[in-house]
């Protein structure tokens, strides 16, 4: 790759007649005239692939996550019914926990993994997402995955 369509360069357009004198071109069209008729009729090609595209293919990504989806609720329920999670995790809480509170987020492997989860009861599964303190002191950083380093 070469930087010719960074810096301004002057040339003979291969559009223009022989002859013609050489002219800042880009990407060996004059800039003046050729290179935006090009530039118009290649955009004009590319709206007619969109076009002819079908409207929204089903994104590999979509699959992938259906999948999980399955695989979490058949996790979440051998999760929910062990023994020793039975009760929110919250101190002082004695709630039925009804919830898995992802503790390190829910993206990625943290989705499917156990070790991040902590049995919630559904009060304090909205609370973590409301209250940043309750979430600064029961959920582990998303990007170091430690426990939050508390601001003071
Ligand atoms: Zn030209
Ligand atoms: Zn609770």
């Amino acid at each position: 790759m070469t930087n010719s369509t960074i810096k301004p360069k002057i040339g003979q357009c291969c559009d223009c007649p022989p002859g013609t004198p050489d002219q800042p071109i880009t990407a060996g069209r004059c800039n003046s005239f050729h290179y935006k008729l090009h530039r118009s009729k290649v955009n004009a090609e590319k709206n007619k692939d969109k076009e002819k595209a079908p409207r929204t293919p089903i994104p590999k990504f979509s699959v992938r996550r259906k999948k999980e989806n399955r695989e979490y609720l058949i996790k979440r329920l051998q999760f929910l019914a062990q023994p020793g999670n039975q009760r929110c995790f919250i101190e002082g809480c004695n709630n039925r926990a009804d919830t898995v509170e992802h503790t390190a987020g829910r993206w990625g492997k943290n989705y499917l993994d156990t070790s991040t989860w902590k049995p919630c009861c559904n009060f304090h599964n909205l609370e973590l997402e409301k209250n940043s303190d309750l979430s600064e002191k029961y959920q582990l950083s998303k990007i170091s995955g430690k426990k939050k380093i508390i601001k003071r």
